[in-house]
């Protein structure tokens, strides 16, 4: 090769090194910003090194100079792309043209034709980068030096075939792969900036990565495969109270988890380490130092080797304590607001209770008043006439007896109310006094007997009684007026509500009741009592039939006062009843029972 070739070679040699460094340094670092104005910046320094190229030529024939500007614009147009490879075409052009001679219009149509292969190589083999990239650029060299042989019949005729001759060979052997070359270069320089750029993402990454975790409110450990601790973040240590040695190296579970969470938790870690997952996110509870409870939120990543091991775990923990703490207060508030609720509604339950006993109350006891004053004024009344009809002087015996039997009795009538009254009043007052004696049992029955024989069998009544127990047995100790009064309370009702068949007292002994019991009853054959009266004639001023106008005597008392005795007396007090039905002409009776705990200890 002649000394003036070798010269022109190694100057386009180094200008095209030089084109490949404006590549690496000004136009892949600023690939993303690039505007049009770089990209025409850029075509305007392509042109000039294209000129500087065209400059140093180097004469294969005679009159005709060679250079590499087809190399440049070729590879220009794969690297660079249309604007900056276009506007070097155009200046190249023109500045050949300029030069004129006889290889004119064959330069022309080699800078034309390389700058358009480069560009169509870069528009329709886009992925010429990926496989085996080296013969791709050295297709679109021999590509681009072909059409340059074929661009030789621009040339004046005599001259095509010598120069084809020098040239063919230099272009396929020499200038095709100068083209791979210089592609090979810029792709490597390519290359090299993307693995830069990379590591310098992943470094930043890295760097944020590593922000987060030491800072801000949010816990971060790392534990090894078992369960020791790796890392911590900053925030853990000082809401914990641990300085990094006490706690590095450490296991978390140890250290940290309730002891008795920690079986169960450190179970679920090495089962997640067998299985490679671990339960995204969780809640629990972790210690401070000084034994204080936090609760933390975790979210959990598993960590895995490039070889897909499982090296540990990375959590991240919101620390929820001053939330949960709230949840609880507000929950405590709840419960306290809901039970102060019930307490209202059982305190307003009780007040309208207690509203409708008043106005029951009331009524009854208006009721009573208009009761009492009836039962006064009546046998008040006789009494007055009777004895306006005693004035009489003209009066037989016979008939002044019967007067004076009638005040008698009225008499009676109204000591009994007055004394209902003031027993009721005693109780109410709560100052009855209970007078526990021993007694015969046998003699009170026998003298409520005897005080009312009379006046049942004048009435054509049966009239009867049995005694549960033997003279002898029949020594109890209890108050025996008080059942004495309830006894006669409970016959004078049933004289008053019979009018024909029996009525029957006495009492049986109830061994196996707990404590044993005198189980006293006082049966008659009178009206009955209807079923929803059972239990309210108990209560005081009750009556089966409210009204002024109803058959009997009473002021609703007796079965109240019988009621406060048996209770006082340790007992209680019921009835059972049928009610008299005329249409089926079945009769009615009715039993009311007391009982009197008693001792058995000389009972046989
Ligand atoms: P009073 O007899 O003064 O009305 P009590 O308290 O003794 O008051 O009785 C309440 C009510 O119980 C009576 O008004 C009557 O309706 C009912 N009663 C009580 N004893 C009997 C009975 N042996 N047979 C039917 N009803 C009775």
């Amino acid at each position: 090769m002649k000394e003036p070739i070798l010269i022109g070679l190694l100057q386009n040699a180094a200008l095209l090194i030089a084109f490949s460094m404006l590549y690496q340094s000004v136009w892949i670092k600023n690939e993303a910003t690039k505007g049009t104005s770089t990209k025409i910046l850029t075509g305007f320094v392509l042109s000039s090194i294209g000129v500087i190229l065209m400059s140093t030529p180097w004469m294969m024939v005679p009159g005709i100079a060679f250079d590499m500007r087809s190399v440049l614009l070729s590879v220009s147009g794969l690297f660079f792309g249309p604007i900056p490879t276009i506007i070097a075409m155009l200046i190249t052009g023109i500045v050949r043209f300029t030069i004129g001679g006889d290889g004119l219009w064959m330069g022309l149509v080699v800078i034309f034709s390389s700058g358009s292969i480069g560009l169509l190589w870069r528009r329709f083999r886009p992925n010429w980068k990926f496989n085996n990239y080296y013969l791709e650029l050295l297709a679109m060299g021999l590509a681009v030096h072909i059409v340059m042989l074929v661009s030789t019949v621009f040339l004046p005729s005599d001259k095509i075939f010598p120069i084809l001759k020098t040239i063919a060979l230099p272009l396929i052997f020499i200038y095709s792969p100068a083209t791979m070359l210089l592609g090979v270069l810029m792709f490597k320089q390519y290359k090299n900036w993307q693995n830069e750029l990379a590591q310098l993402k992943l470094k930043e990454a890295e760097r944020r990565f590593s922000q987060i975790l030491e800072s801000g409110n949010v816990v971060s450990i790392m534990l090894n495969n078992d369960g020791s601790i790796n890392f911590c973040n900053d925030y853990l240590l000082r809401i914990t109270g641990y300085k990094p040695e006490e706690v590095l190296d450490k296991n978390w579970f140890d250290l940290f988890v309730p002891s008795d969470l920690r079986e169960k938790l450190k179970e679920l870690f090495f089962g997640s380490i067998t299985i490679k997952e671990f339960s995204k996110d969780y809640e629990n509870i972790i210690l401070t130092k000084s034994g204080e409870e936090l609760y933390i939120l975790w979210y959990n990543i598993v960590l895995k080797s490039d070889s897909d091991e499982i090296i540990g775990m990375a959590s991240i923990g919101v620390n929820i304590t001053e939330s949960k703490i709230h949840e609880k207060m507000l929950k405590e508030k709840n419960i306290k607001i809901e039970a102060q609720n019930e307490e209202y509604k059982k305190i307003n339950q009780e007040l309208r209770i207690a509203k409708n006993h008043a106005e029951e109350s009331d009524r009854l006891k208006s009721a009573f008043l208009a009761n009492v004053s009836h039962e006064i004024r009546t046998p008040m009344n006789s009494i007055l006439g009777f004895s306006g009809l005693l004035k009489e002087s003209d009066l037989v015996n016979e008939d002044q007896m019967r007067y004076i039997g009638a005040i008698e009795h009225s008499g009676n009538r109204m000591l009994n109310i007055i004394d209902d009254i003031l027993t009721i009043s005693k109780i109410e007052a709560g100052t009855v006094e209970i007078t526990f004696s021993k007694f015969n049992v046998n003699e009170q029955v026998e003298s409520v007997y005897e005080l009312f024989k009379d006046e049942i069998t004048q009435k054509g009544i049966d009239f009867s009684y049995i005694n549960g127990l033997t003279d002898s047995e029949a020594f109890i100790k209890s108050d025996s007026e008080k059942i004495y009064a309830i006894l006669i309370n409970l016959v004078r009702n049933a004289i008053k509500f019979t009018n024909h068949g029996s009525i029957k007292i006495g009492y049986v002994l109830k061994r196996n009741s707990e404590p044993a019991e005198l189980e006293f009853f006082v049966k008659d054959t009178g009206g009955g009592i209807r079923e929803e009266q059972k239990e309210l004639i108990f209560e005081r001023f009750r009556q089966g039939s409210e009204s002024l106008s109803r058959n009997y005597e009473g002021a609703g008392l007796g079965l109240a006062i019988s009621k406060a005795f048996t209770e006082l007396l340790g007992g209680k007090i019921w009835v059972e009843s049928e009610e008299q039905n005329f249409a089926l002409g079945k009769a009615g009776k009715t039993v009311f029972y007391f009982t009197i705990p008693t001792e058995v200890k000389n009972i046989k």
